[in-house]
């Protein structure tokens, strides 16, 4: 699926140069150009591509410091700017726009949603969100601001992918540690997806296409990408039990937000050397999927790509009602509050995300 990404904030710029990067060094092809914007002038100046740097008059190159509020009015006083970056290189083959950023900050988190709106109006394509949401021990301030921003991108974009910080952490190691690590897992899901929505090498008998992404997109407003990879052998047959085996990590321990499993649709593909990969394994796994989410529009797929390992990777939509994310808005509900004390959880999961105790940024 031909992407154009657009970085804001930090995360965002870092974010989307791990993934013009992974494109580029697989030989894929699919992201199709990339822009960084920022407030800050610092977090721009290592990046490998086009960048707009927003908001001089009222922060003069230095950053919103966690305010993403001023994030997003600076975003939207400077939108011009932004939009023009982006004129020409979203063209005709384009297929989807991604707006990158984490969440928990300032400029990414208060003006990813507002490039999400204004890209919308003008582009027919999808336009999604590639969100990260802090990890438990950021501070209260990253919870509310990833909550607020969180409730206004969802609405903004056609869908919002999320990655939780904590999703990729390894033992011992600090968030701040882990952040090149994690943006390498995110990079190379993400861009698997894209890749596999081109289908690069050969044609295989069930490929996947970039409708089949985007239709599992169109279910809901929030999206998390899963993934696993295992030795194969050289024939199908032999690889039926590492398919399915794969398929449970990939949804259970390799999503980039652990334990929602609740989706409305999903998308597995199982990407590996064309003979080695088992229809008969990537049925079984697209079934257990459909167990698993309680989705009946369960798509399956291959990817054909040279290697010696089976990667499976498992796109789910819809996602909202998901424990996950309840408990994400209670934390960022209850760091709004500053209250110590949790409190009860809705009878209802789901309830949480209708709220109105975090007020929508724009
Ligand atoms: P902004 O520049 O004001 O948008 O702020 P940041 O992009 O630094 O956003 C802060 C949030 O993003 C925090 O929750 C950080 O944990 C997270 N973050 C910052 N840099 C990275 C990164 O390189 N990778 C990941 N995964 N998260 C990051």
């Amino acid at each position: 699926m031909k992407s154009v990404l657009i970085g804001v904030g930090q995360a965002g710029g870092k974010l989307s140069r791990e993934l013009v990067e992974f494109d580029e060094r697989m030989g894929f092809g699919a992201v199709r150009g990339a822009v960084a914007v920022n407030t800050a002038q610092a977090d721009l100046s290592s990046l490998p591509f086009e960048t707009v740097l927003v908001g001089q008059d009222r922060v003069k190159g230095q950053g919103v410091g966690g305010d993403n509020e001023l994030g997003a009015e600076v975003m939207q006083s400077d939108i011009r700017e932004v939009l023009s970056a982006l004129d020409g290189r979203i063209g005709a083959e384009t297929e989807s726009i991604f707006v990158v950023a984490g969440l928990g900050g300032g400029t990414g988190s208060g003006g990813a949603p507002v490039v999400a709106k204004e890209l919308k109006r003008i582009y027919d394509v999808p336009v999604y969100g590639l969100g990260i949401l802090p990890g438990r021990d950021e501070g209260s301030m990253y919870q509310v601001n990833a909550g607020r921003s969180l409730k206004t991108f969802a609405r903004e974009a056609d869908s919002l992918l999320l990655v939780d910080n904590d999703a990729f952490r390894s033992a011992g190691e600090s968030v701040t540690e882990g952040f090149d690590s994690i943006n390498r897992e995110i990079a190379k899901r993400v861009g698997l997806l894209l890749a596999a929505g081109e289908s690069v090498e050969g044609v295989a008998e069930s490929v996947v296409d970039s409708s089949e992404i985007i239709n599992t997109l169109r279910n809901g407003s929030i999206a998390a990408l899963g993934y696993a990879a295992a030795d194969a052998a050289p024939e199908a047959e032999e690889n039926i039990n590492a398919v399915m085996s794969t398929t449970r990590r990939a949804l259970l321990t390799g999503s980039s937000l652990p334990d929602a499993t609740d989706a409305d649709a999903a998308l597995v593909v199982v990407a590996g050397e064309q003979d080695a990969v088992p229809r008969k394994g990537v049925e079984r796994a697209r079934r257990w999927v459909e167990e698993e989410t309680g989705s009946l529009q369960v798509r399956g797929g291959d990817f054909p790509l040279s290697s010696d390992r089976i990667a499976v990777l498992i796109l789910l939509g819809g996602i909202e009602r998901s424990e996950r994310l309840d408990d994400f808005m209670q934390r960022a509900k209850e760091a709004q509050e500053q209250e110590a004390t949790a409190e009860a959880k809705p009878d209802n999961p789901g309830d949480v995300w209708a709220n109105d105790d975090l007020d929508n940024l724009l």
